[in-house]
């Protein structure tokens, strides 16, 4: 946690918000606004949106307004042309506040940095402008039924239809899916073709319709509205990505999605640090000149979540690095972040863990400032969403073929 006394924004007067997780005033412009919409708009709202599990509307109309929603479309389709490494801080600021609000930022732009990267198709290019004069939501199905997280496979597959091709998918889970204006899909370009062979499209929400298929009850991130649907769609002949989606898969959209998630991990690790921040604070204004007792877990809580947060912006950086020399999809690198998100959405849970001890009773309760029942039960969607075992299965197997770690 930073020094209180130089990290607030200043907003005229009044300070946006004092201590704990806020910004530096020499932070970047997102990550700022970011932390805006999340004292403004979506924290105050962030208990309703969870115990109703109801999709965070207002965050998102804030999202769309400010610009965010657009952060990393080219300046040349008329967004904002933001690095990957300035939006995933901007999705840690947001996630402080909300994490199911900042998934949706973190999700969405997944999307936007594939279709910059491989949306090459006029069609595609035109998806891109809208998100940029209009705010398009973009949603992702790729988890199928019967194929759980190993989106390498699918089993549903694209027919021929005049124009285009019809697709008729089971999803496992679309997050936002009733909210979004576009769903991006992955199916297997004919029944023939093999589960391996794989394309991905932009299924227009008016050429769609989605079937819900289970209910979104779950223990945490309840807001991000991700309920299995079928889905039914008609798809455009130039709405396909021009690659395979293992040629997508592999050159950016896996690192994006380990970075852009991995960031809604570090905001809610810094999220529990600010409760039991404020808890200590607390005990210390109660009894000036002695040191509370649990002084010593926060200031080992502190450390922990430094050092998340210089792996979560080193890590972009180096990836931001390495893909400018050609290097996006070197081994180490892929490891790395792969080990990133393990490792941050494991920080989640245990920073969690440690804040409820340093708050005790106050911390366990649902009624008091520092109440951690949403940090703690959204903390533990981070190991499941992606199955961190998997990710880990895909690392042994790459470091046992490889001779540096
Ligand atoms: C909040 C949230 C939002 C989501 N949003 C979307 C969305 O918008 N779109 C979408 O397509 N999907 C979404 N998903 C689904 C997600 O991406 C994964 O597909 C899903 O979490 C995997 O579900 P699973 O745990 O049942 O399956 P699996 O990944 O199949 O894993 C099941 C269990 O099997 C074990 N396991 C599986 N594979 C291995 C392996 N190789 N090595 C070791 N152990 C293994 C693990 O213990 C794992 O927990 C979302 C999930 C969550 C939690």
């Amino acid at each position: 946690m930073q020094d209180t006394s130089t990290q607030s924004l200043d907003r005229g007067d009044e300070l946006l918000l004092d201590g704990l997780s806020a910004p530096a005033a020499g932070a970047g412009e997102l990550e700022k606004e970011a932390w805006r919409i999340g004292v403004d708009v979506a924290g105050p709202v962030a208990d309703e949106v969870d115990s109703a599990a109801r999709f965070p509307h207002e965050a998102v109309s804030a999202l769309r307004e400010s610009g965010l929603l657009a952060a990393l479309v080219p300046a040349e389709f008329g967004g904002g042309g933001a690095s990957l490494a300035e939006v995933a801080q901007a999705v840690r600021a947001l996630a402080v506040h909300c994490t199911s609000s900042a998934l949706v930022l973190g999700m969405h732009s997944i999307e936007v940095f594939n279709l910059v990267r491989h949306g090459t198709t006029p069609a595609l290019r035109d998806v891109l402008r809208e998100v940029a004069s209009d705010g398009l939501l973009l949603a992702n199905a790729n988890s199928e039924v019967g194929i759980g997280g190993d989106v390498s496979r699918s089993r549903c597959a694209l027919e021929p239809r005049e124009g285009g091709w019809h697709l008729e998918k089971d999803a496992l889970a679309i997050s936002y899916g009733e909210y979004a204006d576009a769903i991006i899909t992955i199916a297997r370009p004919d029944t023939d073709a093999a589960e391996t062979d794989q394309v991905m499209m932009v299924c227009r929400r008016r050429d769609t319709t989605l079937q819900p298929t289970s209910e979104w009850n779950t223990m945490g991130l309840r807001g991000t509205c991700s309920s299995g649907f079928h889905l039914s769609a008609d798809v455009g002949a130039d709405a396909l990505f021009p690659v395979p989606f293992s040629v997508i898969s592999n050159n950016g959209a896996g690192q994006a999605r380990q970075i852009l998630l991995s960031a809604a991990w570090v905001g809610l690790a810094e999220a529990a640090g600010a409760k039991a921040h404020s808890f200590v604070n607390a005990a210390a204004r109660r009894s000036i000149g002695t040191l509370p007792p649990s002084a010593m877990r926060l200031a080992e809580l502190a450390s922990e979540l430094q050092a998340a947060r210089s792996l979560l912006i080193s890590s972009a950086l180096r990836y931001e690095a390495l893909d400018r020399a050609g290097d996006g999809e070197d081994a180490g690198l892929i490891v790395g972040l792969r080990a990133l998100k393990v490792s941050t959405s494991e920080l989640a849970v245990k920073s969690a863990t440690a804040a409820l001890s340093i708050c005790g009773m106050a911390g366990f309760r649902r009624d008091t400032p520092f109440a951690l029942d949403r940090i703690v039960r959204d903390a533990h969607g981070g190991l499941v969403m992606v199955s961190n075992d998997r990710l880990m299965n895909d690392n042994a197997q790459l470091l046992v073929a490889r001779k540096a770690l």
